[in-house]
């Protein structure tokens, strides 16, 4: 019953990723905060389970605590911790070998401060993507690797972004993965789609543009997520390259293609009419 993975978390694999954790900013996870307030307070800890590939491990979760004075606003850091010589550090270190190689050469040549900011090249970069389960202590991982990324390109470069947001959207029937039949396009689009239903929840399944909800007097929850830079091109299923909107809206976008002014958070129509994202917690 682990699919039932409501959360999504995507982590950039980096040193700590590899050796001793992931921290998880709270920003955008509604899910998981209200799940985790009910079973952690800040600063304990507790015994949970990470599953990869069918395997389980076992890791800490921890809600830090820090000086509430100092920071009054400040959100809960959760932190999953591993010993760099547990059973998942080594398999982590072993699935994502390029990233481990790339980090481990480029710490050799400089100090102890700038080590912890080695970045691998955007193009090469890999993902850990953490979710929910229908079990409190139990995590499912899913680990997207630079071979992964290679396949899934090839499969995508020839779909239409509007279909392809549309299967994303509604679950429809995935042609593409069914025939590719590859593990690889599957996990990628599970995590665009998962981080997609994240954000509809944050947002109440209302319109960053128009603030509504317009199914919801149908008593049905209807509202789609929209790739700022498309996603069949720049493979971006980060949270910060998603918008949620109304279905009306999602179709002027896609026919008058705006131009998304980043900075102002605004859409400017060629005709030169201007959309303010009117809601927005995460952008
Ligand atoms: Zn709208
Ligand atoms: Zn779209």
């Amino acid at each position: 019953m682990l699919s039932d993975n409501s959360y999504v978390y995507k982590k950039e694999v980096d040193w700590s990723v590899l050796h001793e954790g992931v921290n998880i900013p709270v920003t955008i996870q509604v899910v998981f905060q209200n799940a985790i307030r009910t079973f952690l307070p800040r600063g304990q800890s507790k015994e949970i389970y990470l599953v990869l590939d069918g395997k389980t491990y076992e890791a800490i979760l921890k809600n830090q605590r820090f000086d509430e004075g100092k920071y009054p606003k400040r959100k809960d850091i959760l932190q999953i911790r591993y010993n760099p010589q547990s059973d998942i550090a080594r398999r982590l270190r072993t699935i994502f070998s390029s990233s481990y190689r790339y980090i481990s050469e480029h710490r050799n040549n400089i100090t102890e401060k700038q080590r912890k900011f080695v970045r691998v090249p955007e193009e090469k970069r890999e993902y850990l993507a953490i979710y929910t389960t229908v079990y409190p202590d139990t995590y499912l991982l899913e680990c997207i690797t630079q071979e992964d990324t290679k396949i899934f390109k090839d499969t995508i470069v020839h779909e239409d972004e509007h279909e392809y947001e549309a299967s994303i959207n509604y679950n429809a029937v995935d042609i593409n993965a069914t025939i590719a039949k590859v593990n690889q396009t599957v996990k990628i689009r599970k995590l665009n789609r998962a981080i997609g239903e994240t954000l509809k929840l944050l947002y109440n399944y209302r319109c960053q543009i128009c603030g509504e909800n317009i199914s919801a007097r149908y008593g049905v929850d209807i509202v789609e997520t929209h790739h700022i830079v498309p996603f069949v091109e720049s493979l971006n299923n980060n949270a910060e390259n998603q918008v949620i909107v109304c279905p009306n809206h999602h179709r002027v976008i896609h026919k008058a293609r705006p131009v998304f002014d980043r900075r102002k958070l605004i859409y400017v129509y060629n005709n030169g009419i201007e959309e303010r994202i009117i809601l927005n917690l995460h952008l």
